[in-house]
């Protein structure tokens, strides 16, 4: 297996758009409409309220001049007639654009765009008696509160992976592995990554959208990441973890009973922490036990995979434990092989223990 590092620069989506009617049609329920806008651009961060669109008029207009702006928007867009097509064209390039289109009366252009995937993505907001899609699409009534919700896109996340690639670490402690992928809802920043992959260029990183369109993101080879420093144990500690490595358990020194190995305290003095090195390390990971030098060290390892060989990982388990996968390199897919309980023994006197 090849073990290959990457960068990924995740962007937030584009701004959404909602689209009001200020057409004929439409001029009864305006300042419903006006409320309606006005109250979703409260309920957004600024950083994603929609830019405002009308009917019939490819021109966004910017959120933050809604207030002001907003009797005089109506009165320039009122002669334009119910048309889509416009808005739509000027969004076709940004395709993960969140729409929201509010009014009455029917879109004389709709048919135009049935089947499109912006005209099938758009929430149509249902207003007055008479729908906007003639029945073509469902409409609802939504609070501002619920439309800002939809408007945010909120369900969104990246992906990662690919045939027989399996990520051992990354950078952003909020992305999970699952069913093999790595799986995040963060939409900005980068995150670093290393995968073992049978071979090159078999990675790829995808924005899923609520309705589960996919986008591919770039991804750029990115420098490995040297693991982390190995921090010192103490020698009592190690003494007491000695005993956990040979016979899964350790002679108390409080207490002076017998414990099974992972406990970390005791509970007749439960302020004392018997193993204070493993106790201050970061858990959902493995820490490596290194017993080859003079003095023992630990070197923490957060994420959930560790690489044991160069086609072996150990995965931790949301059970608990962690499971020992190999490639199987006819099938092209990760084997399970056995489970881990607390401690797997590695080269070099070391020993990976579940954290
Ligand atoms: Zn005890």
């Amino acid at each position: 297996m090849i073990e290959q590092w990457f960068s990924l620069t995740l962007e937030p989506g584009p701004r959404p758009a909602l689209v009001l009617d200020a057409s004929e049609s439409a001029q009864k329920i305006a300042p419903f409409l006006r409320g309606l806008a006005e109250g979703v651009l409260e309920e957004m961060p600024e950083s994603s309220r929609p830019r405002i669109f009308f009917l019939g008029n490819p021109q966004a207009h910017d959120p933050s001049q809604f207030p002001s702006n907003v009797e005089r928007w109506f009165k320039d867009n009122a002669g334009r007639g119910s048309f889509i097509g416009p808005v739509f064209e000027a969004l076709e390039g940004e395709a993960d654009v969140m729409i929201a289109v509010a009014g009455a009366g029917k879109l004389f252009d709709l048919p135009d765009w049935r089947g499109h995937p912006l005209a099938e993505r758009t929430i149509w907001v249902k207003v007055g008696p008479v729908g906007l899609t003639d029945e073509v699409y469902p409409e609802e009534m939504y609070a501002c509160e619920q439309l800002a919700q939809r408007l945010n896109n909120p369900l969104s996340h990246v992906e990662i992976g690919g045939p027989g690639v399996m990520p051992f670490w990354w950078d952003d402690s909020s992305f999970r592995l699952e069913d093999g992928k790595l799986v995040g809802k963060t939409t900005t920043g980068t995150l670093r990554f290393g995968v073992l992959t049978p071979e090159l260029h078999a990675t790829s990183a995808h924005v899923v959208m609520f309705n589960a369109s996919r986008r591919a993101l770039r991804l750029d080879e990115g420098e490995q990441v040297p693991p982390a420093d190995e921090v010192r144990m103490p020698h009592a500690e190690f003494m007491l973890l000695r005993q956990c490595l040979n016979k899964s358990g350790f002679h108390c020194p409080v207490c002076k009973l017998d414990h099974p190995a992972g406990q970390m305290r005791c509970a007749a003095n439960e302020q004392l922490p018997l193993f204070p090195t493993l106790e201050a390390l970061p858990k959902g990971g493995f820490a490596i036990i290194n017993a080859s030098g003079w003095e023992t060290r630990v070197r923490p390892h957060p994420s959930p995979v560790l690489v044991l060989s160069p086609d072996t990982v150990a995965v931790r388990q949301a059970t608990g434990g962690a499971k020992v996968l190999r490639f199987d390199h006819q099938a092209g897919v990760w084997q399970p092989l056995r489970t881990i309980a607390l401690f797997e023994p590695m080269e070099d006197k070391r020993h990976a223990m579940v954290l």
